[in-house]
């Protein structure tokens, strides 16, 4: 039986200067429709704000997913424009709203990750304070996490372990989907109950794809005959039809094609809870 794990990075809860930079990318390619729409779009409702959104779908097919909260503090650099991406527009992990979003996501059957914010991956008492913070708004551990931008480094899943992470899902391709160096299976990199469950899809490298959906079948197919888990990222800010065409529809026909193979929809720590009992890794 084919077996998912949806998952969601929340990388921004709100459009920051993407009204203007978008604004003038589609001004660039001769859409003004498109233009006008990315900057009136800063008067109405904030489209990255997609929890209400993404709770209503997942009820509606009766699974749960797991959201994996970033702590970003990087500090904002002037001269370096790939910090400001980073820096700029970012959220506090103490906002009101998102906390008591993310309680009632943890008490209504919604896992709680730690999306390890871009420098934390190899500084461990970063990573450490970043997942202090999110427990303290949940009030329980965490066991998950997912580094910000699938940074990695041999020291990422050492410092991960001895800070109580019990599985991550950084194992990843950024550029397509599939499987990273040919790596299918859960596994133990330490060798001791630290899981990796590799992240096969996620929705800007997936609807990037011209055959996207051959070549998904073709995962989930090998997937199910080798018993893998079909580990999904679908981004919190991604589900607004008017800035991301396609995404939220797609994420749609995700769960209806896994559903069609009677598959099981598992949080990610019920994913580890399940691979530590039958002793299958
Ligand atoms: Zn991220």
């Amino acid at each position: 039986m084919l077996k998912v794990a949806l998952s969601h990075d929340v990388d921004r809860i709100k459009k920051h200067y993407q009204y203007i930079t978008n604004s003038f990318k589609s001004l660039s390619k001769g859409n003004l429709k498109n233009a006008l729409y990315h900057y009136l779009s800063c008067f109405g409702p904030e489209p990255y704000w997609n929890f209400p959104e993404i709770i209503k779908i997942e009820e509606s097919y009766g699974v749960r997913s797991t959201f994996f909260m970033l702590d970003e503090t990087i500090p904002f650099k002037l001269f370096d424009r790939k910090n400001w991406q980073l820096s700029v527009g970012r959220y506090k992990i103490s906002n009101k709203k998102l906390n008591e979003t993310v309680q009632f996501l943890d008490k209504n059957g919604w896992e709680i990750g730690v999306h390890g914010s871009y420098l934390s991956y190899n500084n461990e008492s970063l990573l450490k304070k970043e997942k202090e913070n999110i427990e303290n708004i949940v009030g329980h551990k965490i066991i998950g996490s997912r580094q910000h931008y699938l940074n990695w480094d041999e020291t990422t899943w050492k410092i991960q372990k001895s800070l109580g992470f019990k599985y991550d899902s950084t194992w990843g391709l950024t550029n397509d989907i599939g499987f990273k160096e040919n790596k299918i299976l859960p596994f133990k990199p330490n060798n001791d109950y630290f899981i990796e469950i590799p992240l096969i899809a996620m929705d800007i490298p997936f609807m990037s794809i011209k055959n996207r959906w051959e070549r998904l079948k073709t995962l989930m197919d090998t997937l199910e005959e080798k018993n893998g888990i079909f580990v999904i990222n679908w981004h919190q800010r991604v589900y607004n039809e008017n800035e991301f065409p396609g995404y939220n529809s797609a994420y749609h026909r995700i769960i209806q094609e896994c559903k069609a193979r009677n598959a099981q929809f598992l949080t990610m720590s019920e994913i580890y809870n399940d691979l530590e009992k039958n002793w299958i890794l």
